[in-house]
């Protein structure tokens, strides 16, 4: 099939060379010109495992190409996807400016039937705006239909995961235009879930929004479990190992980041409220989360006291590993607020740094995880990346200037670190002293 996306980024990127890689011809286009310049000459512009060796096997067999120009890609393609960001604004409401520029420009641009693809996380009632906006802005009589189809992928996973799907949503009026997606993504399998628009839109918010609950509960939980002597890791494997509950999802620490969870759940509050319908589970799991990620400040201040010129060494800047992306990244909150209380950061991540350094300021990034522990008055571990969780714990006790260790993600044993000779702190297990 001739597919384009519009918006090429995690999600449009991933979706655009997996589909090229089942043999669709696809045009991926965003108005990011640097972006589509490092596309179009073989650079990766994000991090996704497996993702650039995809990309380079699509070019070379002349399935995927890169654009600047949106009315190109609409008039060569008979599936177009919306994947463009939707950022949140103003406390909660959902920025469709991106989505309402392509759905208009789409409309300037057809000259013959398409299907539109809302795959961007869009409030429910978005694939009738977007229907809107095209029949409003069609300069021909050619005809189209919009199938709302909300993305599931886990960034760090997103090959797979898009190759994989364990559902495809597929909401529209009209069967027959869900039917030929479905037709798109049958090679991959996965359950195809035929529903309305406004389901599938629901579909997606509820999703996101149970999992962050799910987060939040365990986080609750281990809370509680420092208070009463209990480990929240074996708690969770006790829960976990019930098929109705599942291991997912379950691992307590620095709650959840990223640019979906926390926008995500915001949104669908912000809907509900405009509703009257006070989303309460969903509120607390967005407070919960809040007050988690800053646990560790409060732990470093109860054993270090004044921050002021402390050497506090950072490992992991992501919001989760296996991935670049530090939009909500706990690490990021976490720096600021050091900072703010007068303490240095050093801070570690194996391809994080760049993206960091846009949005931190007085951060000396270390490539190298000794190199940033060296003189530390406490290390703060937040992304559970692989390297991480093999450190030389000998070396690193010896380089530190005091041994205090803060497991955000409880990668480490207590015994095991508390016998080495660390101040150890975790979450939901025992703690030092
Ligand atoms: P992103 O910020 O990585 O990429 C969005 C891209 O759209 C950018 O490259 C941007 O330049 C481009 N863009 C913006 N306006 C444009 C326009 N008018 N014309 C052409 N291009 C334009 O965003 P993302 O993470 O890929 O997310 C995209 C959507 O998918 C969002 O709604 C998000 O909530 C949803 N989603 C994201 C994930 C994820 O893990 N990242 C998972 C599921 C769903």
């Amino acid at each position: 099939m001739k597919l384009c996306m519009i918006g090429t980024g995690y999600v449009g990127l991933t979706t655009g060379v997996c589909l090229a890689y089942l043999d669709n011809n696809v045009i991926c286009v965003d108005r990011d010109k640097d972006r589509i310049g490092l596309l179009k000459k073989g650079v990766m512009p994000i991090h996704e495992e497996g993702l650039a060796e995809f990309m380079q096997q699509g070019v070379s067999k002349g399935r995927l190409e890169f654009s600047e120009d949106l009315g190109y890609g609409v008039t060569n393609a008979d599936i177009i996807f919306i994947t463009v960001g939707t950022p949140s604004v103003n406390g909660g409401e959902v920025d469709l400016t991106a989505v309402k520029e392509v759905a208009g420009g789409i409309a300037k641009c057809m000259d013959s039937y398409k299907i539109i693809v809302v795959k961007s996380t869009v409030p429910v009632g978005t694939q009738r705006l977007v229907t809107g906006i095209i029949a409003d802005n069609l300069k021909g009589r050619s005809n189209f239909d919009v199938v709302s189809n909300p993305e599931f992928l886990r960034e760090g996973n997103a090959v797979y995961d898009t190759l994989h799907p364990d559902r495809v949503v597929l909401g529209s009026d009209n069967f027959k235009a869900a039917k030929v997606l479905a037709g798109l993504y049958m090679p991959m399998g996965g359950r195809m879930v035929f529903t309305d628009p406004e389901s599938a839109e629901m579909i997606k918010y509820a999703s996101n929004a149970f999992l962050a609950t799910k987060i939040s509960f365990i986080n609750e939980i281990a809370n509680l479990c420092e208070k009463v002597g209990a480990d929240v890791t074996k708690v969770a494997l006790g829960m976990g190992l019930d098929s109705r509950i599942s291991m997912d999802f379950l691992e307590a620490g620095l709650g959840y980041g990223g640019s979906c969870f926390p926008k995500d759940t915001l949104a669908l509050i912000t809907l509900a409220d405009r509703h009257g319908c006070s989303l309460k589970t969903v509120k607390s799991a967005i407070e919960i989360n809040e007050s988690q990620r800053m646990k560790p400040v409060k732990m470093l201040q109860d054993c270090l006291g004044n921050l002021e010129g402390r050497k506090i060494c950072i490992l992991g800047l992501s919001f989760k590993p296996n991935t670049d992306d530090v939009r909500q990244a706990p690490s990021i909150d976490i720096i600021r607020e050091i900072i703010r209380l007068g303490g240095r950061v050093t801070a570690c991540d194996p391809i994080a740094i760049p993206n960091a350094g846009k949005v931190l300021d007085g951060v000396e990034f270390c490539e190298d995880t000794y190199q940033a522990a060296e003189g530390a008055d406490a290390i703060v571990l937040v992304t559970q990346w692989n390297q991480f969780k093999k450190l030389d714990l000998a070396k690193i006790r010896k380089i530190m200037k005091r041994p205090v260790f803060i497991d955000g993600r409880n990668v480490y044993d207590v015994d095991t670190m508390l016998k080495l000779g660390f101040e150890y702190y975790s979450i939901g297990r025992r703690n030092y002293g």
